[in-house]
This record gives structure tokens, C-alpha cells and sequence, in this order.
């Protein structure tokens, strides 16, 4: 069909992270009404959808198949039909298949609507007791440790909270990380198995982190959020960083130079030459 005021609609259903209870009395009559719901692995949904009684049919739509089934979706979006799209836990295109779509859709001139509900994320944030009033998501950091420490860099200068998420397997590298590029006493937070039996939050520096994950295999679902650096360090002089960071970090001379300059708002031979000078002294 060529118009789309007889298009379909996209639904964009967040679904629980753990507690079958978490999910909105609008998504489940959406997952009922749709002629179709595209799910990220339909195994894990056929029990939501049997907790629900919802008998939608369902078609699988996963990160390597998301190109084609789009394709496949958008056809019948244009023909009328409405469609939900939803993911293994929380919601869909957030760390999740669902953004390429949503955007060929927006391009095409489908309606896209969203159906909100739980969000790992935002569940750790409102939860964890670091600064809320300003964030950044980042995802899952990259698994090798030297892509991973370079953007842990840029972290030195962040003055938001920055919500991540992270494998359990990679939990202890990802920390001993952290206190190599942020130093072992930048202040985090870890919530684990949010709304399920063994939710879990843990709170303190990086190194007590380290020390509090090391005593048993680490299990479950996380979410690792970074406090912004703490008001001492905000205040710093040039001098009180460089000696900071060559104290508490990992990190070579030339990229703590370069990462005070950029904290400082200052020329890396500036910070050259105050290292000098300190040396010096
Ligand atoms: N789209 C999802 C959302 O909106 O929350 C996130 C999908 S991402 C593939 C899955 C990651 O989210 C997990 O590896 C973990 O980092 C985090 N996560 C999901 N459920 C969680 C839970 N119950 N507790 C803690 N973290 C969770």
C-alpha cells in the first residue's frame, strides 16, 4: 500500500529485567491486539507470553538477522499489519536489536511508537544512590582490555554518572581497569540481579570493589555505574593532578600529561613542563 495513513504501527514494548510482574497493563494489551511480535529469541518470550496468556504469534528478530527481518517487518507494517517489537529483558534497541529497524521505519514513514517499561539502566540509576540529575550511558565497554582502558580515559574528566553495563565474566578485568586508568579509589557502584532473588547493590571504591567481587565466581546480571570524581579532585591544581594520577593509576606519563591538560583546560606543554618541575623539586 502507498499510503501510509493506512500503515501499521511499530510498538516498541519494554519488558521485564527479572520480575515477571514488572511490565505495563498497556504492553501486555499491545502484545495481545499486534498481528505480529518480533522477539529478540522467542523461546525465552514464550514464557512471558504464557505468564500473560498472550497467543500473538511470534517471529524472531536478533542482532544478525535484524537487516533481513527488517525488510520482512516494514512489508508488512506497509500492508497494514501492526507489529511489537520486544527483547530478551528491558527495552528493545537499548543495547538490544531493535535501533536499525526503528530507524528504517522513521525514514520509510512508518509510526513508531513507543510502550515503556523497565530499563536496566534506569533501574540502577534510580536505585544506586550516585548522582541522577546528570548521566551518560555507555553501554557495554569493549571486551579487550586496551580499547576498554581508552575510553575508561575519557572518564577521567566526566563530571556525570556514567551507567554501564557489564558481563559477570568480565566484571573482575573491567574493575582492575578501572583503578589502572581512574585510580583504585574513584568511588562506583554495582547492581546486580535487579528485581530478582538475589538483587544485590554494592557501593564503594574501585579497589574494595575488586575485593568485595574476588571472594566467590561472579554470577548474574550487572550494571556498573561510576561516580563522577569527587569535589577534591574537581578542585585540583595541575600539580595535585599529575601527582594524583601518577600515584593512584597505571597510566604513562604522556597520557596522564595529555588527560591533565584536558581536565585543566590547559596545553599539554604546559603540564610537560610543570611535571619537569616537580621532578625537579
Ligand atoms: N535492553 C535492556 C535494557 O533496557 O535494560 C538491556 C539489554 S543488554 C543486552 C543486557 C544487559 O543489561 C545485561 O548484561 C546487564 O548488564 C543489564 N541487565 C539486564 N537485566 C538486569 C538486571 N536484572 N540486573 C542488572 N543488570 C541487568
Amino acid at each position: 500500500m502507498i499510503d501510509p495513513s493506512v500503515w501499521g504501527t511499530l510498538f516498541i514494548v519494554a519488558t521485564p529485567i527479572g520480575n515477571l510482574e514488572d511490565i505495563t497493563l498497556r504492553a501486555i494489551r499491545i502484545l495481545k491486539e499486534v498481528d505480529l511480535v518480533a522477539a529478540e529469541d522467542t523461546r525465552h518470550s514464550r514464557k512471558l507470553f504464557n505468564h500473560y496468556a498472550i497467543d500473538t504469534p511470534l517471529t524472531s528478530c536478533f542482532e544478525h538477522n535484524e537487516a533481513q527481518k527488517g525488510e520482512y517487518l516494514m512489508g508488512l507494517l506497509m500492508q497494514g499489519q501492526s507489529v511489537a517489537l520486544i527483547s530478551d529483558a528491558g527495552t528493545p534497541a537499548i543495547s538490544d536489536p531493535g535501533a536499525l529497524l526503528v530507524q528504517r521505519c522513521r525514514d520509510a514513514g512508518i509510526r513508531v511508537s513507543p510502550v515503556p517499561g523497565p530499563s536496566a539502566c534506569i533501574a540502577a540509576l534510580s536505585m544506586a544512590g550516585l548522582p541522577t540529575q546528570q548521566f551518560c550511558f555507555d553501554g557495554f565497554l569493549p571486551p579487550k582490555s586496551g580499547s576498554r582502558r581508552r575510553i575508561l580515559e575519557q572518564y577521567l574528566q566526566q563530571t556525570r554518572t556514567v551507567v554501564l553495563y557489564e558481563a559477570p565474566h568480565r566484571l573482575l578485568n573491567t574493575l582492575r581497569d578501572i583503578i589502572a586508568v581512574l585510580g583504585e579509589s574513584r568511588h562506583l557502584a554495582i547492581a546486580r540481579e535487579l528485581t530478582k532473588l538475589h538483587e544485590e547493590l554494592f557501593r564503594g571504591s574501585a579497589v574494595a570493589a575488586l575485593d568485595h567481587f574476588s571472594q566467590n565466581r561472579v554470577r548474574g546480571e550487572i550494571v556498573l555505574l561510576l561516580a563522577p570524581p569527587q569535589q577534591e579532585v574537581l578542585e585540583e591544581t595541575v600539580e595535585q593532578s599529575l601527582l594524583r594520577l601518577q600515584e593512584e593509576t597505571d597510566l604513562p606519563q604522556k597520557v596522564i600529561i595529555k588527560q591533565v591538560a584536558k581536565m585543566h583546560g590547559i596545553s599539554g606543554s604546559e603540564v610537560y613542563k610543570e611535571s619537569l618541575r616537580l621532578k625537579g623539586k
